[in-house]
């Protein structure tokens, strides 16, 4: 298995004069939560249509300087992504198959006109961080001890210009905040909201790339969802209102009793994951048969009354696998009759884990060392 070999010393280094006190990010360690702290310091990349990629740097954490005219904040030009580094028991820190998030980086940026960035960029960029900030990667106290350090690189039009065309100067950044596991329940199921009113994506739109506007779509849906005691929304395709796609950030996944385990095919509608993808290949490890294709809400409502379908479960980087117990729309709620232990989606879970904390052997040449 060959590795990208990424140097980090393209990034510039601007220290933190003020950075977090050891007893003070030990305390936000014991307790991080998601996405509400941050480390001290931030990756950045300019671009320009004249420079291309250049000004590599890792400076401070700390407010950004936009014009107010600022394409971004005017026209969404906005992409991200979410990746996660885990602390092994030797102390080193590792993340999981970054190229496929700087792969689907560049599909993003593709659709949304932005600059494509490179793998050494883009994994340079996490090295680059994870060399100052280390220490903000939390040490798991057990194996089910969910903890990482959760990164975020995105790009964004900066360009101070209200004409609509793609902008001519591009940000990007990295930002890192320390996670606990994403759902308080742990691995307890969880209830999704069906949206009927919302769609998330259309043929020819944005569906398949990773960008702020999707998310932003999604938000009246998620509203409807929490008002009916849901934490998550599914989606329908926008054509027919008939074939599931999934949830506003995870991928979905039916366990069928004889050991099929379907998830919808791609289609520009539904973002790979790299989760999903990752799960189609555990999933044959284990002895299913992982099949992709077009599944149906009533393929959905049959399956579980019949319980032809054992198991529904939902994944992405953020939430690893979580078990899904009942789909509630506006008028019914789906729930499995059959199984309810969700032993697969336990299992594969299990595997996954195991691998990105380094307790399994890394057969797939998926991880790839940050410090
Ligand atoms: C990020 C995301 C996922 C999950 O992708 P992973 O690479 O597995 O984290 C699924 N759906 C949507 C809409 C997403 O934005």
């Amino acid at each position: 298995m060959w590795r990208i070999i990424v140097p980090t010393d393209r990034f510039t280094l601007l220290p933190s004069n003020q950075p977090t006190a050891d007893n003070i990010r030990d305390n936000i360690l014991q307790n991080p939560g998601f996405g509400s702290h941050f480390t001290d310091h931030m990756a950045h990349v300019r671009w320009t249509l004249d420079t291309g990629w250049h000004a590599h740097e890792v400076r401070p954490y700390g407010p950004l300087t936009l014009d107010p005219a600022a394409s971004v904040l005017h026209y969404g030009q906005e992409i991200f992504e979410g990746i996660k580094a885990y602390r092994h028991a030797d102390g080193s820190v590792w993340t999981f198959r970054p190229e496929k998030n700087a792969e689907r980086f560049r599909r993003s940026a593709r659709r949304l006109a932005l600059p494509e960035l490179s793998d050494e960029d883009f994994i340079g960029s996490l090295k680059a961080l994870l060399a100052q900030d280390h220490a903000w990667v939390p040490t798991p106290a057990s194996d089910s001890d969910e903890c990482s350090l959760y990164l975020r690189p995105f790009m964004i039009a900066s360009e101070a210009f209200l004409g609509v065309r793609p902008a001519h100067e591009v940000d990007y950044y990295v930002i890192a905040s320390p996670a606990a596991a994403y759902f308080k329940g742990g691995i307890d199921p969880v209830s999704i909201w069906l949206s009927t009113h919302y769609n998330r994506a259309a043929p020819g739109g944005t569906g398949f790339a990773k960008c702020g506007g999707n998310y932003a779509a999604s938000l009246a849906a998620q509203k409807e969802a929490s008002a009916n005691g849901c934490s998550q929304v599914a989606f329908l395709d926008a054509a027919e209102g008939k074939w599931i796609e999934e949830l506003g950030g995870m991928n979905l996944f039916f366990v069928f009793k004889d050991g099929r385990v379907v998830t919808p095919r791609l289609t520009d509608t539904i973002l790979e994951g790299v989760t999903r993808n990752s799960v189609l290949t555990l999933a044959k490890d284990e002895g299913l048969t992982p099949k992709e294709r077009a599944i149906s809400i009533d393929e959905w409502r049959e399956g579980a009354a019949s319980g032809e379908i054992t198991e529904v479960f939902a994944c992405g980087t953020a939430a690893v696998i979580t078990p899904v117990g009942e789909l509630v729309t506006d008028n019914e709620r789906i729930t499995l009759t059959a199984g309810g232990n969700n032993e697969i989606a336990k299992r594969i879970r299990t595997k996954l884990l195991d691998l990105q904390y380094g307790r399994s052997e890394d057969k797939y040449g998926w991880l790839t060392r940050l410090v």
